[in-house]
């Protein structure tokens, strides 16, 4: 069962194939992919260089423990290095965002010897004992306390009070440099620079959960460039196998060299790193955090035409967009689903969030700016 409930009761759509951004039924109803695959396919479904490295890795071998070198793992752990921001020098393959986030408060936990960690209101890190603990949302803990302890919160966005927490028992600083399921919030100006001043001073692990905004979807590989601030501690997974499922941890040599260590049997599989490596290579080659940059721009501005009045805001950074409804987000997704063929999902009660793939035009762009008109301002004029 998904928690993105909105489309249930609602007739089935039956998706069969994917291809760029559309997505298709058996019947050939065409979808247009504006975050049904929720941050996970950057390259757009089915790529081709994607495709051919899976199915070649996947008949050529399969698996095999970590323990033994394998060139597709040893590809995509170089490609990743070479990616994430100067710095982050040693990084860790797991199997989800939640695990890469599970294992970077271990991370900060040994390598400061300290156990307090600081997260946000409004966060989302996972759903495991440690990374929910991280997590804002009551409704996804009470069922299961008590959870890992020693966790405070922070309002997201006020360097006062972060300054006011970090203090020498603490291991880490947790943020979504742009938070997600929080609703698409944009921290002010200067507040990451804060935290890093903060963690630095201090001598805590600053992470950054870069799960839903890394990949080069904010107009840079990572959202924290954009703010120049590199964290100890970078997590990534949705996009980063275009679809397969893998996560990583990427950290400076402090926090390496603290006796980290994470590993569980499917870490860093041959077939799952062939598609990183093919992600990442076609990402940075093609220049696609370039593409998110220009299309977001775009985008912002035609649903700023086309929405105007009708919405409270419109937010983000790249193709990582929020548009802050006057009505409950649930509604417009289903409307825009059933009657418009575009697929995007919410991200809270009144946010309704684009998480197209990177590799969108300008004309599938209006088509779906078209779609968000009919469905949130069918009585105004279409401006595009
Ligand atoms: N962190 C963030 C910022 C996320 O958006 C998500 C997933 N929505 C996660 C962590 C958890 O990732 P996963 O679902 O791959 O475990």
């Amino acid at each position: 069962m998904s928690d993105h409930d909105f489309i249930s009761g609602s007739k089935p759509i039956g998706i069969e194939r994917g291809e760029g951004v559309s997505l298709y039924t058996a019947d050939g109803t065409e979808y247009l992919d504006a975050g049904a695959s929720y941050a996970c396919t950057p390259l757009g479904h089915s790529h081709p260089v994607v495709v051919d490295a899976v199915q070649k890795q996947v008949a050529n071998l399969t698996f095999v423990d970590s323990s033994f070198p394998v060139e597709s793992r040893e590809d995509a752990y170089a490609a990743l290095v070479a990616a994430t921001p100067d710095g982050l020098d040693s990084a860790w393959f797991c199997n989800s965002g939640t695990e890469s986030n599970e294992a970077a408060l271990k991370f900060a936990r040994s390598a400061t010897g300290n156990s307090k960690i600081i997260a946000a209101t409004r966060s989302f890190h996972g759903r495991t004992m440690g990374s929910l603990a991280a997590t804002w949302k009551d409704k996804y803990k009470a069922p299961y306390e008590p959870l890992a302890g020693d966790v405070e919160f922070v309002p997201y966005g006020d360097s006062d009070e972060l300054a006011d927490a970090v203090d020498d028992e603490t291991a880490a600083v947790i943020l979504e440099p742009i938070q997600g399921e929080g609703g698409i919030n944009v921290p002010p100006a200067g507040y990451l620079e804060t935290a890093r001043e903060l963690t630095d001073e201090a001598g805590v692990a600053l992470v950054f959960d870069e799960v839903q905004t890394g990949m080069g979807r904010t107009g840079s590989m990572w959202a924290c460039q954009n703010a120049g601030v590199t964290p100890d501690v970078l997590t990534t997974a949705k996009g980063l196998g275009n679809g397969l499922p893998i996560g990583a941890v990427a950290v400076r040599d402090w926090i390496a060299d603290g006796a980290a260590s994470h590993n569980a049997t499917f870490s860093g599989g041959p077939v799952v790193t062939a598609a990183v490596h093919a992600t990442i290579t076609t990402l940075v080659e093609e220049g696609y955090p370039a593409h998110a940059a220009a299309m977001g721009d775009y985008l912002t501005t035609e649903l700023e035409a086309a929405l105007g009045d009708e919405v409270r805001e419109i937010r983000g950074e790249g193709l990582l967009i929020g548009i802050e409804l006057k009505r409950g987000a649930n509604r417009v997704a289903r409307d825009l689903a059933m009657n418009e063929q575009v697929l995007a999902l919410p991200a809270g009660r009144t946010v309704l969030r684009l998480l197209s793939p990177l590799v969108i035009d300008e004309s599938e762009a209006d088509r779906l700016v078209d779609a968000l008109h009919a469905v949130i301002a069918p009585d105004t004029d279409a401006e595009s």
